[in-house]
C-alpha cells in the first residue's frame, strides 16, 4: 500500500495521556475532577455502544461520568427537567445528549437548553455562532479530531485545497468553519460538496486534502482521488456481515493517496478524545 496510514488509534492514545495528566493536575491543584454527564434515550444499539465507549474513556483519563438512561417513550418535559438539573450541578462540566433522539423529542430545543458552557459537543447555536465568527469557545469533536489528525501528522493546511464531501451540522459544515479560520493550523481553501453537487469527481480530484463524511460504504473510489492526496474517511457504516466500513474504498484509494485514515482506527477514536479535551477545558473554565 503506497499511502501512509494516519493512525487515529495511536494518536488518540497519546492525546488521552496528555488529557489524563491535565485532569490529574486540575484535581491536585484545585480539587476539581472534570465530570461528563451522558444522556442516553431509547434502545438504539449503536448509541448504547458509543455512550459506553465515551464513559470508558472518561474513566481511563480519571474523569467522572454521570450516566442517565431514559426510555424511548420519555416526554420532552422529562428530558428538559433532567437537562436543567445537570446545568445546575457543579460536579457536571460537560453534558452530552446522545443523538439521534426518538421522534417525539425536539432536538433543536433540547440542544438550546444545554448551558453553552457545558455544551461539550459544541452544538448550541451560541457556540456554533462563536465558531462561525472566528472566536470559538471550543471546537466540535469530530471535526476537531480530523484537524488534529492532520496537524499532528504534519499535513500543512495553510493554503491547501481541502474538499469536504458532506455538509451535516455535525461533521461537514463545522469542519469547513474550522479549516477556513484565519488561524494557525487552518487557513485552508475549503470546498464543501453534497448530494446536489455537480461533477463531484472533478472537485474531489482537485483536493490536496479530501474528507468524506456521507454515510455510504466505500463510496469514494480511487479514480476520484488525485495521486498523493491526503484522504480522511469519517464514515462509519455497518455492513450486512456486521463489519464496519468507511465511506472510502480503502483497498483502491490507498493505492493512489499519499496518506489515508483507516476505518476503524482513524477518525472514530479522535472524536472521543476531543470530547474529553472539551470536558477538561470546561472544568478548567468553570473553576476560574
Ligand atoms: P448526514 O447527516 O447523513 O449527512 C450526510 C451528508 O452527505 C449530507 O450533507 C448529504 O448531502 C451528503 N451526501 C450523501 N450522499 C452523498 C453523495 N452521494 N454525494 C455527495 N454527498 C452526499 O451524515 P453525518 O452525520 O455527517 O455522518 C456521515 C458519516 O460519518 C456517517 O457514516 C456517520 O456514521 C459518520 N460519523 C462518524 C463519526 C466518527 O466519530 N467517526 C462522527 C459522526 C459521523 P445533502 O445535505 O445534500 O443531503
Amino acid at each position: 500500500m503506497p499511502a501512509a496510514l494516519l493512525d487515529g488509534k495511536k494518536l488518540a492514545a497519546a492525546m488521552q495521556a496528555e488529557i489524563a495528566a491535565g485532569t490529574a493536575a486540575l484535581f491536585a491543584q484545585r480539587g476539581i475532577r472534570p465530570g461528563l454527564a451522558t444522556v442516553l434515550i431509547g434502545d438504539d444499539f449503536a448509541s448504547h455502544k458509543y455512550v459506553a465507549g465515551k464513559r470508558k474513556a472518561c474513566a481511563e483519563v480519571g474523569m467522572a461520568s454521570f450516566h442517565h438512561e431514559m426510555p424511548a417513550s420519555v416526554s420532552q418535559t422529562e428530558v428538559l427537567d433532567l437537562v436543567a438539573r445537570l446545568n445546575a450541578d457543579p460536579a457536571v462540566h460537560g453534558i452530552l445528549i446522545q443523538l439521534p433522539l426518538p421522534k417525539q423529542l425536539d432536538e433543536a430545543v433540547l440542544i438550546r437548553t444545554v448551558d453553552p458552557a457545558k455544551d461539550v459537543d459544541v452544538f448550541h447555536p451560541e457556540n456554533v455562532g462563536l465558531l462561525a465568527t472566528g472566536h470559538p469557545r471550543s471546537l466540535p469533536c469530530t471535526p476537531h479530531g480530523v484537524q488534529q489528525l492532520l496537524l499532528r501528522n504534519n499535513v500543512n493546511l495553510d493554503g491547501a485545497h481541502v474538499v469536504i464531501v458532506g455538509r451535516s451540522n455535525i461533521v461537514g459544515k463545522p469542519l469547513a468553519l474550522i479549516l477556513m479560520q484565519r488561524a494557525p493550523g487552518a487557513n485552508a481553501t475549503v470546498t464543501v460538496c453534497h448530494s446536489r453537487t455537480r461533477g463531484l469527481a472533478d472537485l474531489t480530484r482537485r483536493a490536496d486534502v479530501l474528507v468524506v463524511a456521507i454515510g455510504q460504504a466505500r463510496f469514494l473510489t480511487a479514480d476520484m482521488v488525485r495521486p498523493g492526496a491526503v484522504v480522511v474517511d469519517v464514515g462509519m457504516n455497518r455492513l450486512p456481515d456486521g463489519k464496519l466500513a468507511g465511506d472510502v474504498d480503502f483497498a483502491g484509494v490507498s493505492q493512489v493517496a499519499g496518506a489515508i485514515t483507516p476505518v476503524p482506527g482513524g477518525v472514530g477514536p479522535m472524536t472521543i478524545t476531543m470530547l474529553l479535551h472539551n470536558t477538561l477545558q470546561a472544568a478548567r473554565e468553570a473553576s476560574t
